[in-house]
């Protein structure tokens, strides 16, 4: 039986196997960059779902007859077909796919660990929660943040919805922003939900002025949030664990409900996120945590290495493993990342080693400047190319997203399929973001921080005393800032702008009514109709048609999560997705483009070839650590993350001179350059001198065009980072794309019945249909999306 089961893990080693076939109690594995930690995570949830304790029981086989053993004995002798028979009497201690929750940091990520379990487990893999901690976050509060006061159908504030909140704060409290910017506020408070100390804690442990400042900004910005029916990023995990700790019986079912955790990239937890899993698995203990204290990158955003260095004590008993055999990189590339690396003094030093060869060695660009250096990285792509590889192979990662700029350029001159990740996303685009305003407010009525951004937007003379008054009203009455404009012509002070907040009142029922009877899609193109953007953008000229275009990207995408979700699709299911795509969720494998990413995003990934660029004092390790011992040996774990990326090659640059932030610097070369030794680098000086100042010149118009061919990249790679895949045909077919309508056609639409279509307009890749129904009367709608036939 043993036999049998190992031999469907036969390609792990012995130490992986180990972890893999320990099933119960607490399991710690710590090990280096490439060692198999993912994999044997996903492994080990196979072998849960598929044999349980089967491995390593006497119990099982008590039902099996002669027959079976003797097919067993053949199987093993032959190598024989697994019988569904002998397939399920190895899996009488099987886990229930639904008993297992395994925690990852990107939803790029979670979806990798879902192909992956489909892969080895078939249909079974669907029950298994795989999912980030925000998203297990929300799943739970969906359900429970009754309990907490807020309401079920809660939004989730992003950033820029924070940033809104946080000034109205500052109004309120006269908070002067040049004593506390209200971006450390945010951040300061996000750490302390990281923390998990509440406002009211906050308060009490204040002693400076300062950190006064921060609690009361704090207070004002949670009771805010909380009568807006919001949370934001930070709350999603605070708000659940304080869920837990208040109301045992609601942890008790969720404990029931998973049985079994496993959490990758340990070592990046915050205090909260901790206690989140370790309140989950307090009944069962049945607890995995994969991870690498060298790769712990994210202590800025309040992940503590502790949690993975007091592992042991926290979960007495437990179990650790120790990978030690890198499968992913050369010697020369886990060289280098190992001479870097044992610079730091805090870590639980480990050794890696790798049979797969010594490799090419690790190359070293000399360049002028930022210019030279993309000019260099391009010429490398070409020749790996010309040898045979593949765009997709090759990942360009830098510290900061601001020096993805030049290489963007010069790739798109060169013709250079790329992709960013991260970086300005097409969820973060001003008109997008309107839009999705109005479908927050749909959603939502109570969501006064949106209502408040599209109110007047497209223009409608509703202007900021007016709506200072209403949300003074509202505040007096307690009330939402929905419920005063409804009521306006009750209010003198709205006086003036009666007929405006009255259109605005009619626009938004329109809307309302509108979610109820249209297909989602549909929907989101009524909203730009009715709400006047459309209109708006269009008198735009150029300008406002690259936005109009966008907004047919947001179609497009509420249209391919409505294919994907089928019944299951909502407006709230939607927002919620827009609200949890973080940035490494743009990157579409599927695509044959180069990737451009931090060295951040980057972590769990592998490429074959791998540039880390800007090798300078000042940029990688950055400006600040150079003050801070903890701050550079994050840096440096920074720093062994990016080289450990590599599989076959990996190529490193530095620049004489830099333009960054509009500042032309001329930095000293990286330590890691010396800590990695240039004995062991095959160096190579720029040839040309000064390139840069030539090509600059030579065109704004080309630059222009490169700008609109990168904006069209990364319109494509936010899209596509929304689900991931592309809308079924079969779904897109029952819609109108495709079909060239013309005015005097008679169609059927899936909602509105039978109509003739008055006028056909193309634009922006689409083509916007008048029809007039025979009920329904006159509609616009988009022919690609609308869910339109011929009669
Ligand atoms: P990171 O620290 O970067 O997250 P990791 O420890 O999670 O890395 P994986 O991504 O699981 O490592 O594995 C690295 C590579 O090694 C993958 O390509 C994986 O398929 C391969 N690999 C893992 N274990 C084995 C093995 N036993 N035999 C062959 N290849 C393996
Ligand atoms: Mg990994």
């Amino acid at each position: 039986r043993k036999q049998v089961i190992e031999a469907s893990f036969g390609r792990l080693n012995p130490v992986q196997r180990d972890a893999v076939f320990t099933v119960n109690g607490p399991l710690l594995i710590l090990a280096g960059a490439g060692s198999g930690k993912t994999t044997v995570l996903v492994n080990r949830i196979a072998n849960l779902v598929r044999y349980g304790t089967a491995h390593d029981s006497d119990k099982i086989f008590g039902t099996a007859g002669e027959e079976d053993v003797a097919a067993l004995e053949a199987l093993l002798k032959d190598g024989g077909k697994l019988t569904a028979r002998l397939a399920s009497l190895l899996s009488v201690n099987a886990v229930r796919p639904w008993h297992v929750l395994a925690i990852t940091f990107t939803n790029k990520a979670a979806g990798e660990l879902k192909t992956r379990l489909e892969a080895m487990l078939g249909s079974d893999a669907q029950d298994i929660a795989a999912s980030t901690f925000h998203s297990a976050c929300v799943r739970i509060l969906r359900r429970e943040a009754e309990h907490l006061g807020y309401p079920k159908s809660f939004t989730i504030y992003d950033s820029d919805d924070s940033l809104r909140a946080m000034k109205e704060v500052y109004k309120q409290y006269n908070i002067d922003d040049k004593f506390l910017p209200v971006k450390s506020a945010l951040s300061a408070i996000g750490r302390l939900k990281d923390q998990m100390v509440s406002p009211a804690a906050a308060a009490a442990q204040a002693s400076e002025y300062r950190t006064k400042l921060v609690a009361t900004a704090y207070e004002g910005y949670a009771k805010r949030l909380f009568s807006a029916g919001a949370l934001d990023f930070d709350d999603l995990i605070y708000q659940t664990v304080l869920l837990f700790q208040e109301h045992p019986d609601v942890l008790e079912y969720y404990r029931d409900r998973w049985q079994y955790i496993l959490v990758d990239e340990y070592q990046d937890t915050s205090v909260a996120q901790f206690l989140l899993v370790s309140l989950l698995a307090g009944g069962h203990n049945n607890i995995c945590v994969v991870g690498d204290d060298d790769q712990s990158i994210y202590r800025f955003r309040g992940a503590t290495i502790e949690n993975i260095l007091s592992f042991e004590q926290h979960f007495p008993g437990a179990k650790v493993v120790r990978l030690e055999q890198n499968y992913r990189s050369t010697t020369s590339i886990l060289d280098a990342a190992n001479r870097v690396i044992k610079n730091n003094v805090g870590r639980k030093g480990k050794t890696l080693w790798t049979d797969n060869g010594e490799g090419d060695r690790v190359c070293l660009y000399r360049a002028d400047n930022e210019q030279d250096e993309a000019a260099h990285i391009a010429s490398v792509i070409g020749q790996n190319l010309k040898n045979g590889a593949h765009l997709r192979d090759h990942a360009v990662l830098y510290r900061m997203n601001a020096q993805s700029g030049p290489i963007e350029t010069y790739f798109a001159r060169a013709g250079i399929p790329y992709k960013i990740v991260g970086g300005h996303r097409f969820f973060d685009r001003k008109e997008v973001k309107d839009i999705i305003s109005y479908l927050s407010v749909i959603a939502n009525p109570r969501d006064d921080l949106r209502l408040r951004r599209i109110i007047n937007e497209p223009a409608r003379k509703i202007g900021a005393a007016t709506l200072d008054a209403a949300a003074g009203i509202a505040a007096g009455l307690g009330c939402g800032l929905m419920e005063v404009i409804a009521e306006a012509q009750n209010y003198p002070a709205l006086g003036r702008a009666l007929v405006p907040l009255k259109n605005f009142c009619a626009i938004c029922d329109d809307l309302t009514a509108a979610a109820q009877e249209q297909p989602l899609d549909e929907l989101v193109s009524t909203v730009i109709d009715r709400s006047g953007y459309r209109q708006m953008l269009e008198a735009q000229g150029e300008e406002g048609r690259t936005r109009l275009e966008n907004l047919g990207e947001l179609v497009s995408s509420v249209k391919t999560y409505a294919d994907e979700k089928g019944d299951e699709a909502s407006l709230e299911g939607y927002l919620e997705e827009v609200a949890l795509i973080s940035d490494i969720d743009g990157y579409d494998e599927e695509a044959d483009t180069v990737v451009m990413m931090t060295m951040h995003a980057a972590k769990g990934l592998e490429f074959d070839y791998v540039f880390l660029v800007g090798l300078e004092e000042g940029v990688f390790p950055g400006e600040m650590s150079r003050y801070s011992d903890e701050d550079l040996e994050e840096e440096r774990r920074l720093c062994y993350v990016g080289i450990t990326r590599a599989k076959k090659e990996l190529y490193l640059s530095c620049a004489r001179t830099r333009m960054i932030f509009g500042q032309t610097k001329r930095n000293p070369e990286s330590r890691f350059l010396t800590e990695i030794g240039e004995g062991e680098l095959q160096v190579e000086e720029s040839p040309v001198a000064a390139m840069a100042t030539t090509r600059i010149s030579a065109g704004a118009a080309r630059q222009r065009e490169t700008t609109r061919q990168a904006e069209s990249f990364r319109s494509f790679t936010a899209r596509s980072g929304l689900t991931g895949t592309a809308p079924r045909p079969t779904a897109a077919a029952k819609r109108g794309a495709g079909i060239a309508f013309k005015p005097g056609d008679l169609v059927e639409h899936k909602v509105f019945g039978r109509g003739t279509v008055l006028k056909v307009t193309p634009i922006a890749g689409d083509t916007i249909v008048e029809i007039r129904f025979d009920t329904a009367g006159v509609k616009k709608t988009m022919a690609n999306y609308a869910p339109l036939t011929l009669a």
